[in-house]
């Protein structure tokens, strides 16, 4: 069992929240600021210093923190002993599933990144059992390596490109994979990790969640994340929080309907934003031949791709710089609603729109000013992340991190720390 709530099954529930609480903030306290001894814990947290040595006891015994040496808190008194964070022998997968890729991305507690690999794979072209036995497989080899390190896997969340029952990590709808119903974390569950606890989340609002913690506008809360994948999800932060929604479906932007008399999308309905810069547009515009749906027996990785429009047109080719305009316009045209709605101060734009940023962002950020919503009134920047086609499966990583930060209990009390601390 990986969520025993040992030293906490003999007190009452409303102790044990205000204790897991507690340890909470010990160990964010420990994550933000580095170093600290008990005393200056005791003064930062407002908690006597009592309570702080029995938290940081327990915080001990389960292997988050460890003891690092001598520190002088500013003051008069012999030094105390400072304590670390001890992110080593915890660790957070992130997986995505994509329609032409898989990805990987491990951390440890303290933001070591431990495995960030991707895989060229045809989801689009595969019924969901052998996509689903592919995202199996993937995840068995990571926790094999997770597990050379000596690394306790505390969750994995997997990023999927739809509508998601956050609740039982059922996928409603993935229109781009073909996936109506699939029980995601079921799968998972069962096949690879029967003990930790896997959660599935929408691939753009994880995206978000990792452009807002570590991207390139880290730390602005009004912000507006945009995949740039063949389908196109929207994330939205909102004073610095995810929205999500009743349900947790809000951000489904590359379906708002754009073009009435426009192409037929994956949805099964007509004229989706994402029918107009998508990466399945962009591809069937410049490269009709291996446009995606048309099968030629060959697996390209999203960078393959934009490597071949890179090149050609670097070689002047008049069709792809028309059909990056083309792109750039929507783009700009689509966000303008955003903007409208949401007032964010930055649109990061990951996937292929980042790799193709230089040829993108000028003409979107032009059609902005052109439909009249930047300026005095409301401030908002079109930026390319830099944490390529990655980003979800990073935040899907963040999501298990923050999930102990929240609740360092999920952790098990290790069964001798006396041996532990002697290594
Ligand atoms: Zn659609």
């Amino acid at each position: 069992m990986r969520t025993g709530h040992h030293g906490l099954a003999d007190i009452p529930a409303d102790q044990a929240t205000v204790r897991r609480s507690n340890l909470s903030l010990v160990l964010r306290h420990l994550r933000e600021h580095g170093p600290q001894s008990r005393t200056a814990l005791a003064a930062a947290t407002g908690l006597n210093k009592t309570t702080v040595t029995s938290l940081v006891g327990e915080l001990r015994a389960r292997g988050l923190i460890r003891e690092s040496g001598p520190q002088h808190a500013g003051g008069v008194g012999r030094p105390g002993l400072a304590l670390t964070l001890d992110g080593t022998r915890v660790g957070a997968l992130g997986l995505e599933i994509n329609v032409d890729y898989i990805a990987a991305f491990a951390t440890d507690l303290g933001g070591r990144v431990l495995i960030d690999r991707r895989v060229g794979f045809d989801a689009m072209g595969c019924d969901p059992e052998r996509s689903l036995d592919e995202l199996a497989r993937v995840a068995r080899e990571a926790l094999a390596e997770l597990g050379l390190l000596g690394i306790h896997v505390a969750g994995i969340t997997v990023a999927v490109p739809g509508l998601i029952d956050g609740a039982d990590g059922v996928v409603h709808v993935a229109p781009n994979l073909g996936w109506y119903g699939v029980p995601v974390a079921e799968r998972l569950s069962w096949d690879v990790a029967p003990n930790i606890p896997v959660t599935v989340v929408n691939d753009a609002n994880l995206a978000a969640l990792a452009e807002y913690t570590s991207g390139i506008a880290a730390g602005t809360s009004d912000l507006v994340y945009l995949t740039g994948e063949v389908g196109v999800g929207g994330g939205i932060i909102a004073g610095g929080r995810l929205l999500g929604g009743a349900d947790g479906f809000a951000g489904e932007v590359g379906h708002v309907m754009v073009d009435s008399a426009g192409e037929r999308c994956g949805c099964g309905r007509t004229g989706c934003w994402e029918t107009k810069v998508g990466l399945a547009a962009l591809v069937r515009m410049v490269t009709p031949d291996h446009a995606y749906g048309v099968p030629d027996g060959i697996v390209r990785d999203p960078e393959e791709r934009l490597a071949e429009i890179e090149r050609r047109l670097a070689d002047g080719d008049p069709q792809v710089a028309h059909a990056l305009t083309e792109v750039g316009r929507w783009l700009g045209l689509g966000s303008a609603t955003l903007v409208r709605l949401f007032n964010p101060r930055v649109i990061v734009v990951g996937g292929y729109f980042a790799r193709l940023a230089d040829h993108l962002l000028p003409r979107a950020q032009a059609e902005l000013t052109r439909l009249g919503v930047t300026g005095a009134v409301a401030h908002c920047t079109f930026v390319a992340s830099d944490l390529g086609f990655g980003a979800a499966s990073r935040g899907a990583a963040g999501v298990v991190v923050d999930r102990v930060l929240a609740d360092p209990t999920a952790i098990e009390i290790l069964p001798d720390i006396s041996t532990l601390s002697r290594a």
